[in-house]
């Protein structure tokens, strides 16, 4: 059994058991004290019949040795007449000439000095504990003339408070296995629901939550349980609210573009999210190591350094392995002192786009400039007097329309990129053959080509058809309109110009190839850029748009567009569709 019903029951146990043992002893002591009382009043009572009877036969010891005899047989006690000098007349027990003078024993003493005295002692005579009464003898108002003295053996008063007395024990160790038993069931009854309620905080201490109520039928524990209910509902309660808060915060700062610490007074890194961890390349969980540790370049470091000496925010921009980092220190006083918050933001994309921005701005101006420029020269000439020349004003005024063609081209086109790369124009994709998209894109080149004195032909593989292909059809053929035009273009006449599919690895591959005057390798990857012209005195008159359009054009759709080149001999374009 448990130690706290022990508690509970022991207490009980032992006041029981003291109050039966204390009872016990003060039932047998007055039950002892009452027999031996109701003795003396017999023997009392007797010692004055047998001093009445023997006050005649005073002076003769025979008569007196009969009385004796007689009186003790009668009364079933010890008789004893003694003189006053002590000396023993007559005995019921014995021969009186044997026995020793009676003068020290104190009940004898007593009565000679004219008192009814009692006294229990062991009799030498008769070998064990007597009561003895004695009175005195004599006439009324005459002298003493000796004392007549009864005795009782205790043994059986003794015998009968044994008997009393184990009576006693027997009940009293009866109530004592009722009360214990009653104790033990009653520590149970109060020691169960705190059992109940301590394994239940054990519980919850193990962080396990979702309890039943618990049972209490005794109302003490029963309003300690309703607490402790209660107090466990509303701890599930704020468990579960912070369970969701720490899991929204968890959501938040796992998704968080932006790289977040949160460092402690001593350097150490008490929280680091994902993104943090993929800027500063360390592997592992970083929490818990000192910050020197887990961040490598050295800004941070002093940043943290200086907004935990100032306890105000500092930032710094700076550049880490080909990133631009902005890394601001923020003191957490209020919410967690000697905390510093460190952010860390990724600006490199915004940078480039933000370079972009700035090149494409200074690219449209540089490509407006050339054809404005040579209107401007024109106009003057014209009004320079060039106007009175009608052959001259003509050839002008074919230029400056040449000008502005090819201006009102770049606008279109540049409209048609921003379109394309805002994505304001959506797909219309569809199930389509190869053929159907090459097709109307080869005819509507043939004239050109002709013109060029170029072979435009169309390949399609003979063995076995081609897949259909998931596509939006006019956005396809105006890439290969464009990669059509370019082939037409960056051919010398009597070269060929090819557009075709196949398949590879499973996936349609579309082409446009030429014998055309070919790309140089070191600008092959740039030729997709915005405004990138190879060769301006080659470009024949072109925005460098197209190429981009066409990227992003087969990227809309989830492909790659690549080239082969090799100068002087010819181009093959090639684009996907995913
Ligand atoms: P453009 O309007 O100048 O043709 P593009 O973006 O279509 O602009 O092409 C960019 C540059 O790529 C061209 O100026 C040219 O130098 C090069 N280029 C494109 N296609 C070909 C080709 N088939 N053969 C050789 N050079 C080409």
């Amino acid at each position: 059994m448990d130690r706290i019903r022990w508690r509970i029951a022991l207490p009980y146990i032992v006041l029981i058991l003291a109050l039966l043992a204390g009872l016990g002893i003060f039932l047998s002591n007055t039950f002892q004290q009452a027999i031996i009382q109701q003795l003396q009043d017999r023997l009392t009572n007797d010692a004055r019949s047998i001093a009445r009877a023997t006050l005649p036969h005073w002076g003769q010891p025979a008569l007196l040795e009969a009385d004796a005899r007689e009186w003790a047989d009668l009364m079933g006690a010890r008789v004893t007449i003694i003189d006053p000098q002590g000396t023993v007349l007559a005995e019921s027990d014995d021969t009186p000439t044997r026995m020793d003078n009676h003068l020290d024993r104190p009940e004898v003493a007593a009565a000679l000095a004219g008192q009814t005295s009692h006294s229990v002692r062991y009799s030498n005579t008769v070998g064990y504990d007597m009561l003895y009464t004695a009175l005195p003898l004599q006439e009324a108002d005459g002298p003493i003339l000796g004392v007549v003295r009864v005795a009782l053996p205790l043994d059986e008063v003794g015998r009968d408070l044994a008997r009393l007395q184990s009576a006693l024990f027997g009940a009293a160790l009866l109530a004592s296995l009722v009360a214990i038993v009653l104790a033990l069931l009653i520590a149970n009854n109060t020691s169960r629901p705190l059992e109940q309620l301590t394994s239940a905080a054990n519980r919850m201490a193990r962080g396990e939550t979702a309890n039943e109520p618990l049972p209490s039928s005794i109302r003490e524990v029963s309003l300690l349980v309703q607490a402790f209910n209660s107090m466990a509902v509303r701890i599930r309660q704020q468990m579960q609210t912070q369970e969701t808060e720490s899991a929204r915060l968890a959501a938040v700062l796992n998704n968080m573009a932006d790289g977040v610490l949160i460092v402690d007074a001593a350097g150490l890194v008490r929280l680091i999210n994902p993104a943090a961890a993929n800027l500063l390349e360390c592997a592992g969980d970083c929490a818990g190591h000192p910050l020197a540790e887990v961040c490598r370049p050295y800004q941070p470091l002093e940043l943290w350094r200086a907004a935990l000496a100032s306890q105000t925010s500092h930032s710094q921009a700076f550049a880490w392995r080909k990133l631009a980092l902005l890394a601001s220190a923020i003191p957490l006083s209020r919410s967690l002192p000697g905390h510093t918050l460190l952010l860390l933001q990724d600006e490199t994309k915004r940078q480039q786009v933000e370079s972009m921005r700035r090149d494409f701005i200074s690219n449209v101006s540089h490509e407006l400039r050339t054809p404005l420029a040579a209107l401007k020269v024109m106009v003057e000439t014209l009004q320079d007097g060039a106007l009175g020349d009608p052959t001259a004003a003509a050839r002008f005024l074919g230029n400056m329309e040449g000008e502005i063609d090819s201006l009102n081209l770049m606008v279109a086109e540049l409209l048609e990129l921003s379109k394309v790369e805002s994505g304001q124009v959506p797909l219309e994709r569809l199930w389509v053959a190869p053929e159907a998209l090459l097709a109307p894109a080869r005819d509507r080149l043939r004239l050109q080509a002709e013109r060029a004195g170029l072979d435009l032909r169309m390949e399609l593989p003979a063995e076995a058809e081609l897949p259909q292909v998931y596509a939006d059809p006019n956005r396809v053929q105006q890439v290969l309109t464009n990669l059509l035009h370019n082939a037409i273009k960056f051919t010398p006449a009597g070269g060929s110009v090819v557009c075709g599919a196949q398949t590879q690895n499973g996936e349609v591959c579309f082409y446009v190839r030429d014998t055309g005057i070919g790309i140089d390798p070191q600008n092959q990857q740039r030729v997709f850029e915005r405004f990138f012209k190879e060769d301006k005195a080659r470009s024949g008159g072109g925005t460098g748009l197209g190429l981009s359009i066409c990227r992003h054009i087969v990227a809309m759709h989830g492909g790659r567009i690549w080239l082969q080149s090799a100068l002087g001999q010819g181009s093959t374009f090639w684009f996907t569709l995913a």
